[in-house]
């Protein structure tokens, strides 16, 4: 079973390769494949060059969990980076292989508001990472799909292509990439919320500090 961890990784940070792993353990996946995006629809443009971006995800990877791994098609695709056409096309290599898309609980709040995303069941899995102990009760457009398509254990994922949601706690690191960026611009270290190849390589290149 493949797991999609989609992010603009602005710079790929403990918080993502922490719950990427700790998902990978309770679902069984046997690959996660971190996406980032060209283009994020939902949001402000990255401040930092896909090329880079890249480079950061790269370095945070080499010698990583086994089966962690770099899917750049996002990269490759002009236009929006929508998750509904990035599943379309992982769907078309894979089969019926079970495939899931790994989101915090922040970003499946906000699923009604991406492109095409109803279909994004026919698709795949979800997977939504939750702090421990987290409200579970969702109004409006998701009560309906949530009472349908829920399930609680992970490990059951694998029976199915696609077409389920299933919440998983995960260890809360309240990391993001947001506060490291105003770190560094500030002349404050991000020593230890990061890969150490992944700050030396924002030292070097003089990312997030005004120019
Ligand atoms: P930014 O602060 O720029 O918004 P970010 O740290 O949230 O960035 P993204 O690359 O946008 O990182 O996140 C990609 C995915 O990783 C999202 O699904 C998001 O919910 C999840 N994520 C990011 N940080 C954490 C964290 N500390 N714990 C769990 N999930 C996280």
């Amino acid at each position: 079973m493949i797991g999609i961890y989609g992010g603009t990784f602005d710079p790929v940070h403990y918080g993502h390769l922490r719950t990427a792993l700790e998902v990978k353990e309770a679902a069984g996946l046997d690959e996660v494949r971190f996406v980032p995006c060209r283009f994020p629809p939902h949001r402000a443009a990255p401040e930092t060059d896909p090329e880079r971006r890249l480079k950061m995800l790269e370095l945070a990877l080499h010698d990583a969990e086994p089966g962690f791994r770099i899917d750049t098609r996002e990269l490759d695709r002009s236009g929006p980076s929508y998750m509904a056409d990035t599943l379309a096309s992982i769907r078309a290599e894979i089969g019926a292989r079970p495939l899931c898309l790994i989101v915090g609980l922040d970003a499946f709040l906000g699923l009604p508001r991406w492109h095409r995303w109803r279909e994004l069941f026919d698709l795949a899995h979800l997977i939504v990472m939750r702090r421990p102990g987290a409200a579970s009760d969702f109004p409006g457009d998701l009560g309906p799909y949530l009472r349908e398509r829920r399930t609680d254990q992970a490990g059951t994922l694998s029976r199915q292509p696609s077409g389920s949601i299933c919440f998983v706690d995960v260890t809360q690191l309240d990391i993001s990439a947001t506060r490291i960026r105003k770190a560094v611009r500030t002349g404050k270290s991000p020593r230890y919320l990061i890969p150490e190849p992944v700050r030396q390589f924002i030292l070097d290149e003089r990312l997030y500090v005004p120019s």
